[in-house]
């Protein structure tokens, strides 16, 4: 009986703890039972947020479905969209205030969160890339191996804020000449594997993390193809390591 007590007591102060560390994760799990609407399934969006929208926000994933699905030859992922009205509701889910568009990926269930900046195409298709690839490789694989830079470039690809060249060779000068506004040298790679490393040094230097990111990609893409990129994701997956 004692024992049962006391496994009971841990059980409780772990999920405590979790939820308390964590609360993001537990307000994705049960965005169906905050006041959200699903307007198609897996698609949710804030209550009193417009027809007008709401149509926009289906059409522009509809548009990033197709954007996936061009360059990875299908859509596996399956995140959950929860698009906010307020940058309060933002936050709560996302467990930031950065950005148009956050991922969250666990592995049971996978979010896009999305603010009223993420409302087109160009997010919702970089953080549907996200996804993708933690749904390719799983969960475990993707936190262990992929390094942020790869997973931040790699979306990058099918993201055109920045660079909407369709041509890899000319995306891939574009990314380098957009690099070279913000800085003569491109961050190392080694110094940006971790979202730590990537997110955590300032607005200035996330940027051109962004765009070194980038131009690594697509430089490879440029010289070898997609299908190089696909390849690279089926060693990490096989090996259980990465290696660019
Ligand atoms: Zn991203």
């Amino acid at each position: 009986m004692k024992i049962l007590k006391s496994t009971i007591f841990t059980i409780i102060a772990f999920g405590l703890l979790f939820a308390w560390l964590f609360p993001q994760f537990l307000w994705c799990f049960f965005v169906e039972y905050d006041s959200f609407q699903e307007i198609k399934p897996n698609i949710f969006v804030e209550e009193k947020i417009s027809k007008m929208q709401q149509d926009s926000l289906l059409k522009f994933v509809e548009n990033a479905e197709k954007r996936i699905k061009t360059f990875w030859g299908g859509k596996s992922g399956q995140a959950k969209i929860i698009f906010t009205k307020n940058a309060m509701t933002y936050q709560k889910y996302a467990k930031t205030t950065e950005g148009a568009g956050f991922s969250i990926g666990t592995p049971l269930c996978s979010w896009i969160i999305l603010n009223q900046d993420g409302l087109n195409t160009d997010v919702i298709a970089h953080e549907m890339c996200h996804d993708e690839l933690m749904t390719k490789l799983g969960w475990w694989k993707t936190k262990k191996e992929i390094p942020t830079w790869f997973d931040e470039g790699l979306a990058l690809m099918l993201d055109y804020r920045f660079v909407s060249s369709q041509d890899s060779i000319q995306r891939y000068i574009d990314y380098r000449t957009e690099l070279s506004y913000l800085s003569p040298v491109p961050i190392p790679l080694t110094e940006l594997n971790t979202q730590k490393d990537f997110f955590g040094q300032g607005e200035l230097f996330t940027k051109i993390a962004y765009f070194t990111s980038a131009v690594e990609v697509s430089r490879r893409i440029s010289l070898k193809g997609k299908k190089e990129i696909f390849s690279i994701i089926k060693k990490t997956e096989k090996d259980g390591k990465f290696e660019f």
